[in-house]
């Protein structure tokens, strides 16, 4: 039987709860580095970056979401989870997240030819948005 203790895992938008579960360890991309959260750790408040945030159920079993940024806040035994938007891959088309991604790359290419540093900014996030949507639907299927 598993010895690790167990905490809550809320992943909350703007649409609303898209994930609530138990788990015994959720692994985050934060803007310092990838960051493991166990049960009892310490009251904190992350900035995350755009990337699969992956879940290890009590089953065993690990989940992925795709979250947009946002930040974690570890409190008291339940992580929460705020972003703009959040996917679980079943959630996920595949098709839109890479016509996005086909587009970004257009309008990447358009804004350097005209120096635009602002319309770069927007077009790199919205790869790293699909990139990230492609990314966990392709985890989960591993
Ligand atoms: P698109 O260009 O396809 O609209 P986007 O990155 O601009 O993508 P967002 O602004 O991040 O989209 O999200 C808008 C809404 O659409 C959110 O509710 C988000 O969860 C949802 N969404 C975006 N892309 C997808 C996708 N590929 N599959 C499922 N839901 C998506």
């Amino acid at each position: 039987m598993s010895e690790h203790k167990i905490f809550r895992i809320n992943i909350v938008t703007p649409d609303g709860l898209v994930y609530d579960h138990r788990s015994t360890l959720v692994v985050v991309r934060a803007i310092g580095g990838e960051i493991g959260f166990e049960a009892d750790h310490e009251p904190t408040l992350v900035s995350l970056q755009i990337a699969p945030v992956k879940i290890y159920r009590v089953n065993g079993q690990i989940q992925y979401v795709a979250v947009n940024g946002g930040f974690l806040e570890m409190d008291d035994n339940v992580a929460t989870i705020v972003a703009n938007t959040a996917e679980r891959p079943s959630d996920i088309d595949v098709g839109r997240a890479q016509t996005a991604e086909e587009r970004a790359r257009e309008q990447i290419k358009k804004a350097k030819q005209d120096h635009d540093k602002a319309a770069l900014r927007r077009a790199t996030v919205a790869l790293n948005r699909a990139i990230n949507r492609i990314s966990t639907v392709s985890l989960k299927n591993h």
